[in-house]
């Protein structure tokens, strides 16, 4: 056979796609990539439209200098920009973009139309091109600006398309791109629509007012302000006070040199300032704009990546930790914490004379042992604690072992109980393996007749193999995790009014989940009503957890279920129980009764699967006779 030579350069229109691969992951990157562009060139105004998440359509509207008949045409070659020329101006990025790729790799990917003029010129341009194939180009009237329109994303690529999640994940990723972009430019003025509807309409403003515009009053007036600059580094922005602190979906932004970035590390320096203030598992709010020798950073790691590499990390790390500590200290910030406390009991009290050191030897925790939160009379600093357990069964039948119900008619799972449903998701509620000799059946443990409190903590009592030491905070929240999943597949709770709704705003992207869940918020014993403008009221919440913080925990709910994406109906029914069961579980430190430690073993045993939480951690541990009888030889 002649040997033929095989090597030929792929056709751009091939090259083309298999770069926007790279660039062009979902409607969030489209969205990105224009918004940017539009930022670049010198908007004002800046305005998104999109239909069915951006699936079918993204419109991007600018004020901005626009293109001439030429630039708009050499826009969508690969390589093609107008930011950079040298090789050295790569390590001076003044504008988002440089790479020259975005406006090829969409074209590739989906149905475009542009239309764009200067000011200069009388006539814009209007250009169509679909799948890199140029398919018109005409002179027409437009205003001052550039419009893209992207129709149809992945029309091409049918293997990408079905790589999309759910309208309300793309949505919040696109959401999430456009508020990285609005933080850093305050003066230019966002509008996104979503199928007509309005989202956000922000003004031209300052960044703190941007702030309180994008997530709400009440994160605005929890904020201190960040200014130092040494040679190194400049850093400006804001830090929320300990109070603002939460378990999860706190906003947490980075900046450098305009530009949105993830960075784990520098995460860390602003925590070790809140050390000692808040909880180890909370995060606090923090909106932080850094301004660096753009030679000593790398923005060049990955089109798509936001992480970026510094020189000087570890001196900047140690800036930025005492920047923020000085920051705390100077603004006195924390003179009376009332923290939800669970795992973490020992929280040292900031001293309220505190100047800009940290406090020389932390207070002591105040912790109320004789607290009991089984006697209705209870209060206590710790809002947690004030639970009535009796409330907390209301509803549900007897509970003690052997009565039928209601635990073993929640529909759809098998035998083993909701977690062997989710056992091979990666969604956090995996279960080890139960072993053997860990899966206790019910009634050995009918036998449980005196127990004995060990530590605040652990529950110890004696069964026919051995010794048994159960978490009490643990078996409670299984307990009522089974309890809130059956509700919520029940669709039948009890609801208990609110004598003064609580108000919650949330962000934009906050707020579109939030409509989407307020049915099973509903079905959990909520009611919330959505007043508009990201204000929602609750106006009642689940009976039995009236000692908890509502807002609070129904942010909580919501950052996870947000953190999660794309679930079924089940998983937001599982999420919602466990964080429910996590905050309104018994701490450790409550001290027990002899019946309520009792009645606790007999409900953890009534469950499916009482070896472990829903997450996944042991309730309770067995020494067997034989462990016991070896120490004593
Ligand atoms: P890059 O932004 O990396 O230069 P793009 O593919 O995103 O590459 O854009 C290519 C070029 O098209 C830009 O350099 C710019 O000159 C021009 N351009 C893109 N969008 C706009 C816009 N909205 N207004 C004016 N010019 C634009
Ligand atoms: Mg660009």
């Amino acid at each position: 056979m002649a040997s033929e030579d095989l090597i030929h350069l792929l056709p751009d229109s091939v090259a083309n796609q298999i770069a926007a691969g790279e660039v062009i992951q979902r409607p969030a990157s489209v969205v990105k990539e224009l918004v940017e562009n539009s930022v670049d060139a010198g908007a004002t105004s800046i305005q998104v439209r999109l239909t069915d998440a951006g699936r079918t359509n993204i419109q991007v509207i600018d004020n901005g200098k626009g293109m001439s008949e030429t630039d708009a045409r050499m826009a969508f070659e690969r390589h093609a920009t107008s930011k950079i020329s040298n090789p050295s101006d790569l390590f001076a990025l003044h504008t988002f973009g440089f790479r020259g790729e975005a406006l090829a790799s969409i074209a590739a990917v989906a149905q475009v139309e542009l239309r764009t003029r200067r000011e200069e010129d009388e006539l814009g341009t209007v250009i169509r091109i679909a799948g890199s194939k140029l398919e018109s180009q005409e002179v027409e009237m437009c205003p001052v600006g550039t419009n893209f329109q992207v129709k149809n994303l992945f029309f091409n690529v049918p293997a990408r398309r079905k790589f999309l999640k759910s309208d309300q994940t793309e949505m919040n990723n696109v959401l999430a791109e456009i508020e990285r972009i609005a933080l850093v430019h305050p003066e230019i003025s966002f509008a996104v629509y979503r199928n007509e509807v309005e989202l956000i309409n922000v003004p031209q403003t300052t960044t703190r007012q941007r702030i309180q515009h994008l997530f709400g009053k009440k994160l605005g007036q929890e904020l201190l302000p960040v200014d130092v600059e040494t040679t190194l580094v400049k850093i400006t922005g804001c830090v929320g006070i300990p109070e603002s602190a939460r378990k999860k979906g706190a906003h947490c932004f980075f900046f450098v040199n305009g530009r949105y970035m993830r960075h784990p590390y520098f995460h860390k320096a602003v925590m070790e300032a809140y050390a000692h203030l808040i909880p180890a598992s909370e995060q606090v709010p923090y909106f932080l704009y850094f301004t660096v020798d753009p030679s000593r950073i790398d923005v060049n790691i990955h089109p798509t990546k936001t992480e970026i590499k510094f020189e000087d990390e570890q001196a900047i790390w140690q800036i930025l930790m005492a920047s923020v500590r000085e920051v705390l200290g100077r603004s006195n910030a924390a003179p009376s914490i009332d923290f939800d406390v669970a795992d973490c009991p020992d929280i040292p009290l900031f001293a309220a004379n505190a100047t800009t050191t940290p406090p020389a030897a932390p207070p002591m925790p105040k912790l109320d042992n004789s607290y009991n939160p089984f006697r209705q009379s209870g209060q206590d600093s710790y809002k947690r604690q004030a639970i009535d357990w009796d409330k907390l069964y209301k509803g549900i039948g007897k509970s003690t072992l052997g009565d039928e119900v209601p635990f073993d008619d929640v529909p759809t799972e098998g035998a083993a109980g909701i977690e062997v449903h989710s056992l091979n998701e990666t969604n956090g509620f995996a279960l080890p393996p139960v072993s053997e000799d860990e899966t206790i059946s019910g009634s050995v443990e009918a036998s449980v007749t005196d127990c004995y409190q060990y530590k605040g903590r652990y529950i110890v009592t004696s069964m026919k193999s051995g010794l048994m030491m159960v978490d009490q905070h643990r078996a409670h929240i299984r307990i009522l995790y089974h309890r809130y999943i059956t509700q919520l597949s029940r669709q039948r709770s009890t609801s208990q009014g609110m004598l003064f709704p609580e108000m919650l705003s949330l962000s934009v992207s906050q707020a579109v989940a939030m409509e989407h869940l307020l049915d099973d918020f509903g079905s959990l014993g909520f009611d919330i009503t959505n007043m508009g403008g990201g204000s929602f009221a609750i106006q009642g919440i689940p009976a039995g957890i009236e000692g908890l913080t509502p807002s609070a925990l129904v942010e909580h709910i919501l950052a996870d279920a947000i953190e999660r994406g794309d679930v079924s109906k089940e998983e937001i029914h599982r999420t919602m129980a466990l964080t429910m069961a996590r905050s309104a579980a018994i701490v450790m430190g409550q001290v027990l009764t002899m019946e309520e430690m009792t009645r606790l073993i007999d409900e953890l045993f009534a469950c499916d699967v009482p070896a472990y939480t829903p997450d996944g951690k042991k309730t309770f541990i067995i020494i067997d006779e034989d462990e016991v009888s070896k120490r004593f030889r």
